[in-house]
C-alpha cells in the first residue's frame, strides 16, 4: 500500500499513533464541495503520493496528519 505514515502524539489516543500523512495545498479549492472531506483527503493522498517529500518543503501545502486508530486529523502548517 503506497501511502506514507508518520508516527506522532494523537490527542484523542492520548499517545503516539500512527498518522498518515496527506499533503493539502492551500487555500482549499474544495471549501464549497459536499463531502468536503473526502475529496480533500482523496485529492491530498493523490498529490501526496506523485510529488511526495519534495513538497513538503513548499509553503503553499499543509500537513494533514491522519490518526490511524481514531481518524483525528491534526493540521501541521
Ligand atoms: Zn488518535
Amino acid at each position: 500500500m503506497l501511502k506514507q505514515t508518520e508516527m506522532c502524539f494523537c490527542k484523542s489516543c492520548a499517545a503516539s499513533t500512527h498518522h498518515i500523512l496527506v499533503l493539502v495545498r492551500k487555500p482549499n479549492p474544495f471549501k464549497n464541495v459536499k463531502n468536503r472531506k473526502r475529496k480533500e483527503f482523496i485529492a491530498g493522498l493523490i498529490k501526496g503520493l506523485m510529488v511526495g517529500p519534495f513538497i513538503a518543503a513548499m509553503d503553499d501545502f499543509s500537513r494533514h496528519l491522519i490518526c490511524e486508530k481514531c481518524g483525528t486529523t491534526t493540521i501541521d502548517d
